[in-house]
């Protein structure tokens, strides 16, 4: 157990300091990576804790009393996001997601997204704000957050009976809270809302097909996720995924699917309507299926250091050059750019298309710390 204690915080800590830019490049709303990837999407973590203890995701005896999340002053301000983010957008970021942890228990976060709102990608078009969250606080929230300017919305929500679903986020949280924060995103505008269920073999196998059959004609989409080995401290083995082929098999038997085009390149779910026009499904098969090839997304962690990869074991620190300190200034946006170009264009990852037993088990940070 201290092992993997040990492996959680050396992940989180290991942190690689960007080179200052000598010569300026501007900005020319398209950046390519290694493998010839854009840069679309930005996933900004809001906060790395949370109400819940999923057993996939923050494990109990490893996110305990004791563990040492983030203070106040190592978070990046939302004046820090909101700069960031423009810098990002300068480069063809088209989309934010605000995730964490649990992104609602940021104090004024509709406030946040108000300041994001206000930005316009590269084609003076709104930027695409979405937002995942467990749903326990968000029947209260969804007005606030609409009327804030979020446009869409993703809940977590791993199954409909509430001993399983109590057993999976280990606090104890029912079903019927996460299912009145559903219908308030959708009376709020938020909708049609994703529903993400991450499926473990043996623990929720069996609230596949209810899902599906509660969803079904909601207007909502359910969205079937493989159990990934992201992080360190949840005892992925291949033994509890679920591949997505055999969910597709699971659900069709009882409502009959058919497979639609991805509605863009890089969109992490295949989609699957019911035959009867009642509605569709998605799955994300990060495990069986990878989808590297695709993947123009970034991350930010909390405290400011950008990831290429949800698997990856190092982030750039981008909050130090924002700062600066003693003995170097903080950087202007051209200079910002100009390092996010940088590590942009030297990015050739592709974790799930090359996962191996040992790289499952190698320390990698934590999906609460860097968010879905
Ligand atoms: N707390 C929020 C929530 O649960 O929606 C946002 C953060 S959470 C880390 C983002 C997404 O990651 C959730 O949909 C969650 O189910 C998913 N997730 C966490 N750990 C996972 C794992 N090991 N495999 C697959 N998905 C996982
Ligand atoms: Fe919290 Fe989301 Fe992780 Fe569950 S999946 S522990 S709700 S951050
Ligand atoms: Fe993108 Fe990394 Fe996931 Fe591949 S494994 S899709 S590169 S985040």
């Amino acid at each position: 157990m201290t092992d993997r204690v040990i492996h959680v915080l050396d992940a989180r800590l290991a942190s690689l300091a960007p080179q200052r830019p000598r010569t300026l490049v501007a900005a020319t709303g398209h950046v390519a990576d290694r493998l010839d990837r854009p840069l679309r999407d930005l996933r900004i973590s809001v906060t790395d804790r949370c109400n819940f203890r999923c057993t996939y995701c923050m494990p109990k005896e490893i996110f305990d009393q004791g563990y040492p999340f983030l203070r106040h002053a190592e978070l990046l301000s939302f004046e820090e996001i909101t700069r960031l983010t423009r810098i990002f957008i300068a480069h063809g970021v088209e989309k934010v997601r605000l995730t964490g942890g649990e992104p609602l228990l940021r104090k004024d976060l509709p406030k946040l997204i108000e300041m994001l709102a206000r930005l316009k990608t590269r084609a003076g078009r709104d930027l695409d704000i979405a937002l995942t969250t467990n749903g326990s606080i968000l029947a209260r929230k969804a007005r606030e957050l609409a009327d804030a300017g979020l446009k869409r919305i993703t809940v977590s929500l791993d199954g409909l009976d509430d001993a399983v679903f109590k057993r999976m986020n280990d606090v104890d949280f029912p079903v019927r809270d996460v299912l009145d924060g559903i219908e308030a995103a959708g009376a709020a505008g938020l909708g049609p809302v994703k529903i993400n269920m991450v499926v473990k073999r043996g623990i929720n196998d069996q609230e596949i097909v209810p899902m599906a059959r509660h969803f079904r004609g909601s207007g909502h989409v359910v969205r079937f996720i493989e159990f990934m080995d992201v992080g360190s401290s949840n005892g992925w083995r291949m033994d509890d995924v679920v591949p997505s082929s055999e969910v597709i098999r699971r659900v069709s038997a009882e409502m009959p699917l058919a497979p639609v085009d991805r509605n863009y390149r890089g969109e992490v779910a295949e989609r699957w309507t019911y035959a009867d026009g009642s509605g569709e499904i998605g799955v994300i098969s990060s495990v069986t299926q990878a989808f590297c090839r695709d993947c123009t997304r970034a991350r930010l962690s909390t405290e400011g250091k950008l990831y290429l990869c949800l698997f990856a074991q190092k982030g750039y620190d981008l909050r130090s050059l924002l700062r600066g300190d003693a003995a170097h200034p903080a950087l202007s946006d051209a200079e910002m750019e100009t390092v996010i170009a940088g590590i942009w264009g030297e990015r050739d990852d592709r974790y799930s298309e090359v996962r191996t037993e040992a790289t499952a088990r190698a320390p990698k940070i934590e999906m609460s710390y860097i968010g879905g």
